[in-house]
């Protein structure tokens, strides 16, 4: 699911670099901003990983918020890169210490978004991209509702995602029954998100999902530098 950490992104937007001191010269793309949190939800099986591969490989600016469960590692998965994988009683320890943004039980198991790293990366102008479901994304939204930005990808049709599951080779017929099961209650919560592409073309759904990530940057609140910047035009 995930390729990296949002600990090893370069800090392009350093506030050291950005944030006191304006320059004239300095463009507004290069001034300090707040970073963001990007959701991406979806049905399983209609391409939100696929997307969020696409966007980390692409875009040094954003990372992987890696979330903590208790499922068990997949074939390929790497602990702190795909999940930090725990057991039952480390994720309560977590729960109680108050170290989840937002946490949910689905399919079974208990997922997490670990509070710490989030909070200090936004500071620097980091933005994170959520694969989260749309309890995870609710509550994300109650307690950081300005940070965050909520896109749902819908598939086609209900045939296209039980194509996907099966085309995807990593389920079994059992799970992708699960999975099927679900759907139509997953699609129920569309309406909770800011932006609702339906996955049909893929690059065409990746193109939209970067139109919106570029343009929630340009979120006048986002863009804190501007202050000092425009202080510096009117002088
Ligand atoms: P999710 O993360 O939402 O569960 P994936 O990204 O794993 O979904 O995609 C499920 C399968 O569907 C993958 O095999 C992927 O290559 C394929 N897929 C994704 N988007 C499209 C698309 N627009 N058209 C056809 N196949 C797609
Ligand atoms: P999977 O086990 O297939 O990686 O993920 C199963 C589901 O859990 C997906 O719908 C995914 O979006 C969701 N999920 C993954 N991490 C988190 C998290 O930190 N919080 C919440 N609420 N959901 C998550």
């Amino acid at each position: 699911m995930t390729t990296r950490s949002p600990l090893d992104l370069p800090h392009r937007l350093a506030p050291s670099a950005h944030m006191a001191n304006s320059k004239p010269s300095e463009t507004p793309d290069t001034l300090h901003r707040r970073g963001l949190m990007f959701v991406l939800s979806s049905p399983s099986g209609t391409g939100k990983t696929t997307i969020a591969r696409r966007l980390l490989a692409e875009d040094d600016a954003i990372g992987m918020s890696v979330s903590v469960t208790t499922r068990p590692p997949r074939p390929g998965e790497v602990d702190g890169q795909d999940y930090h994988f725990t057991d039952e009683a480390g994720f309560d320890a977590m729960v109680e210490a108050g170290e989840f943004l937002e946490w949910a039980e689905v399919f079974g198991h208990s997922y997490g978004t670990p509070k710490a790293q989030i909070k200090a990366g936004l500071k620097d102008g980091q933005d994170f991209l959520f694969d989260i479901d749309w309890q995870g994304t609710q509550q994300l939204y109650q307690r950081m509702e300005v940070d965050v930005v909520r896109v749902f990808l819908l598939p086609p049709s209900i045939a296209a995602l039980e194509h996907r599951l099966a085309a995807r080779g990593t389920d079994s017929a059992d799970v992708i029954a699960g999975r099927m099961s679900r759907a139509r209650s997953e699609i129920s919560h569309w309406d909770g998100y800011d932006y609702v592409i339906v996955n049909d073309d893929i690059d065409a759904c990746f193109e939209k999902v970067r139109t919106i990530l570029d343009a929630e940057r340009m979120n006048r609140a986002r863009q804190t530098g501007l202050v000092d910047f425009v202080r510096e035009l009117m002088r």
